[in-house]
């Protein structure tokens, strides 16, 4: 999983080709994006 650094389009691929562009707003800069990623942070 893929997500655009400028628009945040996620791309669903397990590897990303060099050269990848987004389809929505021609950004190339890309961040990992993992699922387990998510903290969740308990108040007491
Ligand atoms: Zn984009």
């Amino acid at each position: 999983m893929y997500v655009c650094s400028r628009c945040g389009e996620v791309l669903n691929m397990d590897l990303v080709p060099l050269g990848l562009q987004c389809p929505k707003c021609e950004n190339r800069i890309f961040y990992k994006q993992r699922p387990n990623m998510k903290k969740v942070v308990i108040a007491r």
